[in-house]
C-alpha cells in the first residue's frame, strides 16, 4: 500500500520500501514506503494548507462528514478487520470489536459536535468577556501497533472534530489498517491533506514529525521511554502534548465477589489481544479466603484458551506481533523461574519452541506467588502472562496496588459499597472499574497517572487536548 499525503496514494520520496509480515506465519502479506523527513515535511505542509479550509467549517459540518465516514468503516468492517489480523495477529472477532470501536468514536463525536462550546463571563461595570475554544492547527499522532486501528479513532475522532488538521505515524508492523481507514475516510469526504499518514519508522518518521515547527501538538501513544523522548523533543518548541504510556493494572478480587464472574474477567482482562493492552489486568490480588478456588477456575479456564492464527474461527488467542515483545516475555518467565520468584502454574512457554516461523505464539501462562521484586510485577508485561498474589484484607490489597510507577487502571470485584467507596479514593489510576476491566466506549475518558501519562482520550474532554481558548473582553 502506499502513503496517503495530500489526499494522494503516494510513494516515499526516496522510493524505498519496507514489508509488512503476518505475525502468524512469518509471510510478507504487503509493503509499505519507508518514509523520511522529506515526507514528513511533504504531509504536515499540506495539512497546514488545509487547516484554513477545514477550520472554518461549522462543527456541525465537520461532525457530519466524520458521522458518514463512520458509515462507510462499517460497511467495509469486515475487510478491514481481516487486515488487521493479518498484520497484528489478533483473532478475527477482535479485529471486528476494534474496527466497530473506531466507527463508535467517529460517530460519537459526530454526534457532540453542537457540544463545545466556550463561556460568557459577565463582569459589572468592568465589562464582559467572551470565551471561545479554537482548534490549534497541524497535529502529529504518533500510535503504537497492539491496538492501532482504536486508537487512531481516540486521536482522530476529537481532532478532526474541533477543526484541526492530522499527521498520522502508524507502528512499522502495523500500518495498513490505518492506512485503509485513511482512505475510506478520504473517500467519504475528509478532504486532502486534512488527514494525512506517513508510514516509517519512528526515529526518523516520528521525530521529524514530533520536530516540525508547523507542528503545534503531539498525541502520543506508546511506551514510557518513548514517551519521554517525544516529551522532551516536544518540550523545546513549548508544543501540546498528550501521552498514553504503559500500565500495570491491578486487579483485586475480595472475598464477596461473584467468583466466576471475576474468573472470566480476569481471563479477558489479561488474555485479550494476547495480553498486548495497555489497560490489561497486570496484576491479580485474590483475597487469601478464594484464593484457592478462584485459582482452580482460572487455571481450567486459561488451559482451554486455544492459542492459533487468527483468522481461524476457532482461535482464542493470537500471536505476539512482534518477535521482540516474545523474546522479552520468554525471557521474563525464564527470570522468574532462574531467581525462584514464582511458580509457573500452567503455560511458561512458546508454542512452537524457537521456530519463530510458525509465529509468535506463546502460551497462556499463570504464575502464582510472585515476589515483589520481580520484573513480573516492577514493569508492563506486556504479554499472555498473569502473576497472581494473595492478600489478607483491604489494605494491604490496596497498598499492594499502588506499589508502582504506573496508574492507568485497576479493578476491584466486591458487592460492598464501602470497598468501592475507599478503592475508588486510596488507589491511584486514572480508571477504577468495579466488576470489570478493559471496557472503554468512547464516552468514557482514559488515560494514567504517574508514568502511564499526561492528559486524557475520549470523551468530552478530549476536545479539549485539541482546542486552546481565546479571550475577547468587552469593555463597553
Ligand atoms: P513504542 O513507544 O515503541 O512505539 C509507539 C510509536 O512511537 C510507534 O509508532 C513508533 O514507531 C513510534 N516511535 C518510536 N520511537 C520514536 C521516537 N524516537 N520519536 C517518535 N516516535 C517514535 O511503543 P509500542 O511498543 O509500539 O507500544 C506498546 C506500548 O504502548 C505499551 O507500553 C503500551 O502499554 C502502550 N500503550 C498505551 C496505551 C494507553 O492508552 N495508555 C494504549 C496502547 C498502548
Amino acid at each position: 500500500m502506499h502513503m496517503l499525503i495530500d489526499g494522494k496514494e503516494v510513494a516515499a520520496a526516496d522510493d524505498r520500501w519496507t514489508e509488512v509480515k503476518n505475525p502468524a506465519t512469518g509471510e510478507v502479506i504487503d509493503r509499505v514506503p519507508l518514509g523520511s523527513e522529506t515526507d514528513v515535511d511533504a504531509a504536515v505542509e499540506s495539512a497546514d494548507a488545509a487547516f484554513g479550509m477545514w477550520s472554518k467549517k461549522t462543527t456541525r459540518e465537520r461532525g457530519l462528514i466524520l458521522y458518514h465516514a463512520a458509515e462507510q468503516v462499517r460497511l467495509q468492517h469486515q475487510n478491514i478487520a481481516r487486515q488487521l489480523t493479518l498484520e497484528q495477529g489478533k483473532p478475527l472477532k477482535e479485529a471486528i470489536d476494534e474496527v466497530r470501536g473506531f466507527a463508535n468514536i467517529l460517530e460519537y463525536y459526530a454526534a457532540i459536535a453542537g457540544k463545545p462550546a466556550g463561556e460568557a463571563i459577565h463582569l459589572g461595570n468592568a465589562g464582559d468577556c467572551m470565551v471561545m475554544r479554537e482548534p490549534l492547527g497541524v497535529c502529529g499522532a504518533i500510535i503504537p501497533w497492539n491496538m492501532p486501528v482504536i486508537i487512531m479513532g481516540w486521536k482522530a475522532g476529537p481532532a478532526l472534530l474541533a477543526g484541526n488538521t492530522l499527521v498520522l505515524k502508524p507502528a512499522t508492523a502495523t500500518p495498513l489498517a490505518n492506512l485503509k481507514i485513511a482512505m475510506i475516510l478520504r473517500d467519504a469526504g475528509v478532504s486532502p491533506g486534512v488527514l494525512n499518514v506517513v508510514t516509517g519508522p519512528g526515529e526518523t518518521v516520528g521525530t521529524a514529525l514530533v520536530k516540525h515547527p508547523l507542528v503545534r501538538k503531539i498525541s502520543f501513544t506508546g511506551d514510557c521511554a518513548t514517551g519521554h523522548t517525544v516529551r522532551t523533543l516536544a518540550a523545546h518548541q513549548f508544543k501540546e502534548i498528550t501521552l498514553e504510556l504503559g500500565g500495570s493494572d491491578p486487579m483485586i478480587v475480595m472475598d464477596d465477589a461473584d467468583i466466576d464472574r471475576a474468573v472470566e474477567g480476569a481471563l479477558r482482562g489479561r488474555f485479550y489481544n494476547a495480553g498486548q493492552v495497555c489497560s490489561a489486568v497486570k496484576r491479580l490480588y485474590l483475597h487469601e479466603k478464594i484464593a484457592a478456588d478462584f485459582i482452580k477456575k482460572l487455571k481450567a479456564r486459561t488451559e482451554k484458551l486455544k492459542a492459533g492464527n487468527g483468522l481461524m474461527p476457532d482461535s482464542d488467542i493470537g500471536p505476539m506481533t512482534r518477535k521482540e515483545s516474545l523474546a522479552r516475555i520468554c525471557a521474563q518467565v525464564e527470570e522468574v523461574t532462574a531467581k525462584n520468584e514464582g511458580t509457573v502454574l500452567c503455560g511458561g512457554d512458546t508454542l512452537h519452541g524457537k521456530d519463530y516461523e510458525q509465529g509468535f505464539f506463546y502460551k497462556p501462562t499463570l504464575v502464582t506467588d510472585v515476589a515483589c521484586e520481580s520484573s513480573l510485577l516492577t514493569t508492563e508485561i506486556f504479554g499472555p502472562v498473569l502473576p497472581i498474589m494473595t492478600v489478607c484484607d483491604l489494605e494491604s490489597a490496596i497498598a499492594e496496588a499502588n506499589r508502582s510507577r504506573y496508574g492507568l487502571g485497576a479493578s476491584v470485584w466486591t458487592k460492598d459499597v464501602g470497598t468501592v467507596k475507599q478503592i475508588y479514593r486510596e488507589v491511584n489510576a486514572g480508571i477504577i472499574w468495579v466488576n470489570r476491566h478493559l471496557t472503554v466506549p468512547p464516552e468514557v475518558p482514559f488515560g494514567g497517572m504517574n508514568e502511564s501519562g499526561i492528559g486524557r482520550e475520549n470523551g468530552y474532554h478530549a476536545l479539549d487536548n485539541y482546542t486552546r481558548t481565546k479571550t475577547l473582553y468587552l469593555g463597553w
